[in-house]
C-alpha cells in the first residue's frame, strides 16, 4: 500500500513538473534539401508528427524539381494550384515588386543555367545570359484565385521564399496546438514562438560568413524570425578564381556581387524575412538601409565583403561587439 502511494506521489510529481516547465520535445527532419530541427515546449509527439507531415505536404506543393504544383506550372505554363501555393506565389510577388525586381521568382532559368540546381557549375557567356534573361520577368506572372499563369517559356522557383513561408505555417500550426514556446531551425532560418520557458529571449547566433563554423554575434528575439542569406551557403569557384554564389541578380543574370557577404533579416513574418534576405543581398547595403528606413517591419545585420558589420539600431545584440568592425545604423 505504501509502495502504491509512493508511486502515485512520484507520478503526480512528474506530471506537475512536466506541466509547469512544459516538457521539451525535439524533432529532426530532413526536407526541402536541408536539415531542420523543431524544438517545442509543452507539446506532445502527435503535434510534432502533425508539424513534420505539414513540412512534407508543403514541400510536395512547392518543389521545383519534384512532382508538385510548381513543376506542373513550369511544364504547362498555367495550372490550378493549392491555396498555399497561390498564397505563397502572390505573397512573393509583392516582395518582387517592393524590391524593384531584386527578388524575382522567375530567375530560375539562370539559377539552373549556372548549375546551381544540379551542381554542374559553369560560367555562361554573355549571349547565353541575355537569351535566358528574356524569360525573367515576374510582372508577367498572374495569380487569379487558384490559377497561376506564367508568361511564354517562363519557369519559377520558390527557393528564395518557401522556407520562410513554411516556417510561418508551422508556427501557426503549433500555436493552434497550444504551444507558447518553441524554436524552429529550418536550414539556418530560425523562427521562434514566444520566448524561452524561463521568460528570457531566445539567443540566435549569426554566423561569420568568412568562417561559417564560427558565430559572429548573438541576437535576442522573441516571437520573431531570423533569416540569413549568404555567399558562403552555396557557391562555386570559377576557373577565373572568382567565387560565384547561388543568388542571381535578375538585372544582370549573374551571381549577385553587391559587396554583401551575408545579410540577416529579423522580423515577425517568415515570408517577409526570407524574401528580403535574398532580395537585399542582391541590392547591396545602401539600398537595404534605405528600405529599412522606410519600413517599421524588420531589422537587419549586414556583413560586407570587406568585413564591416552594419547593425540596425533595433537589433538586440547580446554578444560583445568589441574587437569587431561594427557600426550601428540609426533611422536618421
Ligand atoms: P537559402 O535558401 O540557401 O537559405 P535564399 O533564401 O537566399 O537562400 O534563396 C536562394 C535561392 O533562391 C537560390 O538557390 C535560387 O533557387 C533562388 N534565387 C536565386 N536568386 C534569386 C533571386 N534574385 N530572386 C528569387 N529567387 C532567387
Ligand atoms: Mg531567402
Amino acid at each position: 500500500m505504501k509502495k502504491l502511494a509512493l508511486a502515485l506521489l512520484l507520478a503526480a510529481a512528474v506530471v506537475l513538473t512536466s506541466c509547469s516547465s512544459g516538457k521539451m520535445l525535439e524533432r529532426d527532419v530532413f526536407a526541402m534539401d536541408t536539415f531542420m530541427t523543431l524544438r517545442v515546449y509543452g507539446a506532445d509527439e502527435a503535434l510534432l508528427d502533425a508539424a513534420e507531415n505539414e513540412i512534407g505536404r508543403l514541400e510536395s506543393l512547392f518543389s521545383a524539381t519534384r512532382e508538385s504544383d510548381i513543376s506542373r506550372l513550369n511544364t504547362e505554363g498555367s495550372a490550378e494550384v493549392s491555396p498555399e501555393t497561390a498564397e505563397l506565389v502572390s505573397g512573393a510577388l509583392e516582395y518582387c515588386e517592393l524590391t524593384g525586381g531584386a527578388l524575382d521568382i522567375s530567375v530560375y532559368p539562370l539559377v539552373s543555367f549556372w548549375g546551381f540546381t544540379t551542381g554542374n557549375y559553369q560560367i555562361p557567356d554573355s549571349g547565353e545570359i541575355s537569351e535566358r534573361l528574356e524569360l525573367v520577368d515576374y510582372t508577367k506572372i498572374r495569380v487569379d484565385g487558384s490559377r497561376i499563369t506564367l508568361g511564354e517559356g517562363m519557369n519559377i522557383d520558390l527557393g528564395a521564399v518557401a522556407k520562410g513561408y513554411v516556417g510561418d505555417r508551422l508556427c501557426e500550426l503549433l500555436r493552434q496546438g497550444g504551444v507558447t514556446s518553441a524554436v524552429l531551425n529550418l536550414g539556418g532560418n530560425v523562427q521562434t514562438i514566444g520566448s524561452k520557458p524561463d521568460g528570457s529571449d531566445w539567443r540566435v547566433a549569426i554566423k561569420d560568413p568568412f568562417k561559417p563554423d564560427e558565430n559572429l554575434l548573438i541576437v535576442g528575439v522573441s516571437d520573431s524570425t531570423v533569416i540569413t542569406s549568404g555567399d558562403y551557403e552555396r557557391y562555386f569557384v570559377g576557373d577565373d578564381g572568382k567565387r560565384y554564389c547561388h543568388i542571381i541578380d535578375p538585372s544582370t543574370g549573374r551571381p549577385a556581387d553587391s559587396g554583401i557577404a551575408s545579410i540577416t533579416i529579423i522580423g515577425k513574418n517568415g515570408l517577409m524575412c526570407d524574401s528580403l534576405s535574398t532580395a537585399l543581398f542582391v541590392s547591396g547595403a545602401e539600398r537595404a538601409i534605405s528600405l529599412w528606413r522606410e519600413s517599421e517591419d524588420f531589422e537587419m545585420v549586414i556583413v560586407t565583403t570587406n568585413k564591416k558589420i552594419l547593425i540596425t539600431d533595433g537589433v538586440d545584440v547580446l554578444s560583445d561587439l568589441s574587437g569587431l568592425d561594427a557600426e550601428v545604423i540609426s533611422r536618421e
